[in-house]
């Protein structure tokens, strides 16, 4: 059984439990470490609680109920998706690593709450170095030296990495023109201010709405340098309210927009293919999903970077002020990767248009895979060294998209899902931590008027969390197991990065045998995949072969899905695999995509057309099965069959199966 997966033996508890002896020793070890610390911290005062309390008729009573709730419990968890099993390809879950878990599960004991450094001593410091870890993965700077430094932290997940993303971008935004709008209030009229050189009064609304973070920062302290020579250091208190008093986050979108008509509301560009956060957080910032805009994907699924160009030239002529383009790392979907590269390369044009808009990467998904592309002393593994290792993987598009990832302001990503530790734990890192000085909820005077920012130093200011983040009291657990896990599997090639490797390996083994089956099943079935996997993410159309209904086709992959997908009331056990699907929907596809998947697999295009006369129902997507494949075991193999050769051979009996039912009675 001896193969190149076996590094991974000690990894994980595994789908049999089999290190359940090491995983329980550990537990065991971590529980009464956490005892022995109890019975430390003044020990002088004696017990609270009796041990013959035990024996108290209430106490009894107790016990059973709590028994009894808790074995219940564990008795209807058993109908759980086993995510941990190589036969479930779903959703973005597969086993968990043991440092991660191991660490969480102490951790909790003790309940830190990471809000701020005085409920969490320990691990409030380990969040902000997972922060740090993942930086230095995205190829962000460290060295506050050195120039901008990257500051990251945990979120409940992906989507709330996500508002924030908005937030920060909105805070920086907004600022010069409410900057402004303050001095004139009291009637401050600094010349020769800001990356213009000029008098503040002279800025356009849209030059102010049009400045990088590093030209809002230069703004913001020759305003307030100006301010002290010319009132002297007693009237910032004032100032500092008049400019707190005319920001966006004090009047609200409605207000501020009322008080600046000439400004139209800000847009936020993303992939048609971008997850459904985007537009909640358009909903959560009052900005509305009007001002969502969808970028159109090309035939890879991949943003179309033509086609935000024609959006960008369009907001500019109209004066639409873009708060931030978002690319995708990895799509919910297809795992597909976005052009990073070129948004950078247009907004570097945009820029010199007069315009500028944050770059935000969501990598919820994809972002793990930098570590594959890092290497242990932080530069880039060669394109070439690469393509030794894989057969397919990382084509130029993602080598270059991931080689951009350290120019980007800001990106989301999911220590939950492709980082393999427990919920909740997601993760937003910035390139520039200064952006935190325009989000405090403190009184931000100090950093307003400029007047030293570097009273306070960074390190310490960022250990009130709370301060600078959306969420409030959080687990100090999580942060534990995300900081464990990196240390143990540090975040690069040689790391993080082998396991990492092995779930591309599944995928190109998964693409490579879905081809061939497609090829030997072609008189009974089309097999398409739609989008070529640049992750590890295989999406497959099936459809009967002469068939071009697409409602026909729709029916015939729902009920090939149908055994494969978790029943809240069937026990788990019955399932042989567990798979997931998605919807190609019609909406997110231009027209030429559209035509070419509906031609591809051999449906009749007009069928995929929303039309008044077509059953929308059914002509709005087409669907197709969608296999996530991070389960470190998919390639062993048992009785010389890997997880992947079983799945597909289960797949093929049951596509022969829905053509030709077994004869009734046989
Ligand atoms: C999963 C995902 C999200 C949302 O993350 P949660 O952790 O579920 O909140 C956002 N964007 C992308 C691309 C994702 O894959």
């Amino acid at each position: 059984m001896s193969d190149s997966l076996d590094f991974l033996q000690p990894y994980f508890l595994g789908p049999q439990g089999e290190n359940a002896q090491m995983f329980e020793a550990l537990l065991v070890e971590l529980v009464r470490d956490h005892t022995f610390w109890r019975r430390n911290f003044h020990p002088e005062d004696g017990p609270s609680i009796r041990t013959s309390s035990q024996h108290a008729p209430e106490s009894i009573e107790f016990v059973d109920r709590m028994k009894t709730e808790l074995y219940a419990l564990s008795g209807e968890l058993k109908r759980a998706v086993p995510f941990f099993h190589p036969r479930y390809i779903g959703h973005m879950n597969a086993d968990l690593l043991m440092p991660g878990l191991i660490a969480g599960m102490a951790t909790m004991l003790y309940n830190p709450n990471n809000v701020s450094e005085e409920g969490a001593p320990v691990t409030l410091e380990k969040e902000l170095e997972a922060g740090r870890q993942l930086a230095r993965m995205f190829g962000f700077n460290l060295d506050p030296e050195a120039g901008p430094c990257a500051w990251g932290h945990l979120t409940s997940g992906g989507t709330v990495a996500n508002y924030e993303a908005l937030w920060n971008f909105r805070s920086v935004k907004f600022y010069g023109v409410g900057l402004q709008a303050a001095a004139a209030r009291v009637d401050f009229d600094p010349p020769e201010v800001g990356p213009l050189g000029k008098a503040l009064s002279a800025y356009t609304a849209w030059e102010l709405m049009n400045l990088s973070l590093a030209s809002i920062i230069e703004l913001r302290r020759d305003v307030a340098v100006s301010f002290r020579n010319d009132r002297g250091p007693e009237a910032f208190e004032d100032f500092a309210a008049a400019v707190r008093a005319e920001r966006i986050e004090t009047l609200g979108t409605a207000g501020f927009f009322q008080q600046h008509a000439d400004l139209a509301p800000p847009c936020v560009m993303v992939p048609a293919s971008a997850h459904y956060s985007w537009e909640k957080g358009m909903k959560v910032l009052g900005f509305g999903t009007a001002n969502l805009i969808k970028v159109d994907v090309d035939q890879h699924m991949r943003l179309d970077p033509a086609h935000l160009e024609v959006c960008l030239d369009e907001a500019l002529e109209k004066r639409i002020p873009v708060l931030a383009v978002v690319g995708v790392m990895g799509t919910t979907e297809f795992g597909t990767i976005d052009p990073i590269d070129a948004i950078l390369r247009l907004r570097e044009a945009y820029r010199g248009r007069g315009g500028d808009f944050g770059v935000h990467v969501d990598a919820a998904w994809g972002g793990y895979l930098s570590s594959v592309f890092r290497l242990p002393d932080g530069g880039m593994r060669s394109h070439a060294a690469m393509r030794e290792t894989f057969r397919h993987f990382p084509s130029h598009q993602v080598y270059r998209a991931f080689g951009a990832l350290a120019d980007v302001d800001s990106i989301t990503v999911d220590p939950h899902k492709m980082g393999y530790v427990p919920y909740s734990a997601g993760a937003f890192v910035a390139r520039d931590r200064r952006v935190v000085d325009f989000i405090t909820q403190k009184a931000a005077y100090v950093f307003d008027l400029g007047g030293s920012e570097e009273a306070v130093p960074m390190d310490r200011k960022l250990r009130n969390l709370g301060q600078y983040i959306l969420e409030g009291s959080k687990p100090g657990a999580s942060a534990a197991s995300v900081y464990v896990t990196h240390k143990v599997l540090p975040l690069h090639a040689e790391g993080f990065g082998r396991l990492l490797e092995q779930t591309v390996h599944a995928c190109e083994q998964f693409y490579d045998r879905v081809l061939a089956m497609a090829k030997r099943l072609e008189h009974l079935v089309r097999i398409v995949v739609p989008f070529e996997p640049d992750t590890n993410l295989v999406c497959l159309a099936v459809n009967p072969a002469g068939n071009s209904s697409l409602a026909e086709m729709n029916r015939f992959g729902r009920e090939l899905f149908s055994a494969m997908k978790v029943e809240p009331d069937q026990p788990v056990q019955v399932k042989r695999f567990i798979a997931s699907y998605t919807s190609l929907l019609r909406d997110n596809l231009p027209e030429a995509q559209a035509e070419r998947i509906a031609t591809e697999v051999g449906i009749d295009p007009e069928s995929f057309r929303l039309r008044p006369d077509v059953d929308a129902g059914e002509a709005d997507h087409i669907f197709i099965l969608r296999h996530t494949l991070m389960n470190p075991w998919l390639r062993r193999e048992h009785d010389g069959q890997s997880y992947i050769d079983r799945y597909l051979e289960y797949l093929e009996a049951r596509i022969r199966t829905l053509l030709h039912p077994p004869a009734e009675g046989v």
